[in-house]
């Protein structure tokens, strides 16, 4: 009898060790270089901490809070209805943790150059471990500079602003913190929201009663609204609370919760108004501008979400394989798997180069009208390119783990139900390729911007042959048929990232104008053209 214990039938091997706990930033060289780059060198000690947060505390609460979803209790034990969604409580953990650490505030509170570009990289951190609780807290952020332009909302501003997390349903008057959401969508319109039918009757002292409906409304739970709805003098913004004053619940009532894709730690309800009490936010008939300023920014936190979710995979990636061997040989030494992990490692820097050089613009828009033009249109360009590269990107990753990548212990299964997300709300892919046309078209400010980053970005052949031809378009003498505006935004995409890796000495910068402009990229990951070193861009990666 051969010496084992009973039942054994073989030993595990070939397997990598447990990928967490890690430090999200002693691993990412990229986004301590990024960070230093683009002014946020003063906040170096707060965004390591958080790095070692994400990596373990954070990581171990993310798989909770998606498995265990949210559920909408709509009525209490007699009948009554509280609307209300209950959470794991991991989700208000992470929730906290965020909050607590400036995810909704750093930017809007600390008033030194670069905490834009620090609480970017808090967020790329901080969704690398659980991208759901990013919905809330990037419209919660987005939401405190149209708040602030309304003296009569300045507490709102101020909470929103706080490191507080207070998930109790309460008037804001008890809370020391809030959150905050957005409804736009309705049934018949989500990209033209001109369509909506939600109506704001006046009640005196910019209050109104909205009656309608949304049709997506994340973050049901949030302590107030930002919500489109036609007043008198057209579309209007208007903040409605989920709580009077005086304690009563609002009048609007949560339909369903969707039962979505992915996304699951996050809840996103239908939701209707029954007369519901809210306060006018700018004037009547500027609403879609209005409410613009917060998209703007919730936009960049798509491409800092889509990025992260790319960091992550990757991350998984390159583990799996320095551990795992395959005929004869660890797979990160299989040639044709060092081209597919080089690959990825140069989309996932080169998309983290340009979130945070678009939050750099960001941090200075408010006194220099050069950024605010560019990351107006950058914005753009970024949000498109970006999350339209990660479901892609993650799938790849994915394969590189092989079967347990399919697998939910892997996190893979999470990250690729969350990869179509960010191209899909706060405007979808067509919207944006229309919105830098029409930026191009009537604000000459942005093209100029963008003409003006591109220009001398660095001696790269490739680079340089592939610029010029953009500049009639840029400069507004040639204007692009809208038919062909995902081929333009996908080439002016690819030029910005090699712009902002080439002005950083990014050592990956090479590479990535060698694979995406000198020679047309093949159609999947994977087809690096021979001679790029993929032995130092892999040791850069993890
Ligand atoms: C999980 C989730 C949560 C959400 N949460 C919220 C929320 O909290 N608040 C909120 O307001 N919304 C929310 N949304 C809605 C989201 O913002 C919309 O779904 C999105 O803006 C698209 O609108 P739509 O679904 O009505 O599609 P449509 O507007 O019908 O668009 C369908 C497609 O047509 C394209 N398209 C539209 N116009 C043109 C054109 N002129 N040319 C070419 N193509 C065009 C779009 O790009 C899109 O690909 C959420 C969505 C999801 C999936």
């Amino acid at each position: 009898m051969p010496d084992v214990p009973p039942f054994e039938t073989h030993a595990v091997e070939n397997q990598p060790p447990e990928f967490a706990p890690r430090d999200f930033w002693a691993d990412d060289v990229a986004l301590r270089e990024a960070l230093a780059a683009n002014g946020g060198q003063d906040f170096g000690g707060p965004v390591a901490a958080y790095g070692r947060l994400a990596g373990a505390t954070l990581l171990a609460l993310a798989s909770d809070a998606h498995r265990d979803r949210p559920r909408l209790r709509s009525h209490d034990r007699i009948g009554l209805r509280i609307d209300r969604v209950e959470f794991h409580p991991s989700y208000h953990a992470l929730m906290q943790s965020a909050i607590g650490h400036g995810l909704t505030g750093l930017s809007w509170t600390d008033g030194r150059p670069g905490a834009h570009v620090a609480r970017a990289a808090l967020s790329y951190l901080h969704s690398q471990a659980e991208p759901g609780t990013s919905c809330p807290l990037t419209m919660t952020h987005a939401a405190v500079p149209v708040l602030r332009r309304e003296p009569m909302l300045r507490e709102w501003a101020d909470k929103a602003a706080s490191t507080h997390y207070d998930a109790r349903e309460v008037p804001i008057g008890e809370k020391p913190g809030i959150t905050l959401g957005m409804g736009m969508t309705e049934k018949q319109g989500g990209s033209d929201v001109r369509t909506n039918t939600t109506t704001a009757t006046p009640l005196g002292d910019d209050d109104y009663s909205l009656v309608g409906h949304k049709w997506f409304f994340s973050a049901p739970m949030s302590d107030g609204f930002l919500v489109l709805a036609q007043a008198p003098g057209g579309l209007g913004c208007f903040l409605m609370p989920r709580r009077l004053p005086d304690g009563e619940k609002n009048a609007f009532r949560l339909v369903r919760l969707k039962d979505k894709l992915g996304d699951w730690s996050n809840a996103s309800s239908e939701v209707e108004f029954t007369g519901a009490r809210a306060h006018r936010v700018g004037e009547e008939g500027k609403g879609i501008q209005t409410i613009l300023e917060m998209v703007m920014l919730t936009r960049l936190d798509c491409m800092l979400g889509s990025t992260s979710l790319m960091r992550m995979a990757l991350a998984q990636a390159i583990h799996h394989c320095r551990h795992r061997r395959a005929f004869g040989k660890a797979l990160v030494d299989q040639p044709l798997m060092r081209n597919v992990l080089a690959d990825l490692a140069i989309e996932s820097e080169a998309a983290l180069a340009l979130s945070m050089r678009v939050a750099r613009a960001v941090d200075a828009a408010s006194h220099d009208a050069a950024e605010a033009a560019f990351a107006r249109i950058a914005t753009a360009v970024g949000k498109y390119w970006i999350c339209r590269r990660t479901p892609a990107f993650v799938n790849e990753a994915q394969e590189c783990v092989g079967g347990n990548g399919y697998v939910e212990e892997s996190i893979l299964p999470r990250l690729y139900r969350q990869a179509p997300l960010n191209s899909i709300w706060e405007g979808s892919g067509n919207i944006q390729c229309l919105d830098v046309l029409r930026a191009l078209a009537r604000e000459p400010d942005a093209g100029a911007a963008l003409w003006a980053e591109l220009q001398d970005a660095g001696a790269n052949d490739a680079f340089s042959s592939s610029v010029q031809p953009l500049r009639a378009a840029l400069e507004g003498q040639v204007a692009i048929d809208p038919g062909n505006a995902r081929r333009f935004v996908e080439q002016l995409a690819l030029l910005l990232q090699a712009s902002v890796l080439l002005r950083t000495r990014s050592p990956v910068a090479d590479a990535f104008c060698r694979s995406r402009l000198d020679e047309p990229h093949r159609l999947a990951f994977g087809t690096l053209a021979a001679g790029i070193d993929t032995g130092s861009i892999l040791a850069r990666a993890l």
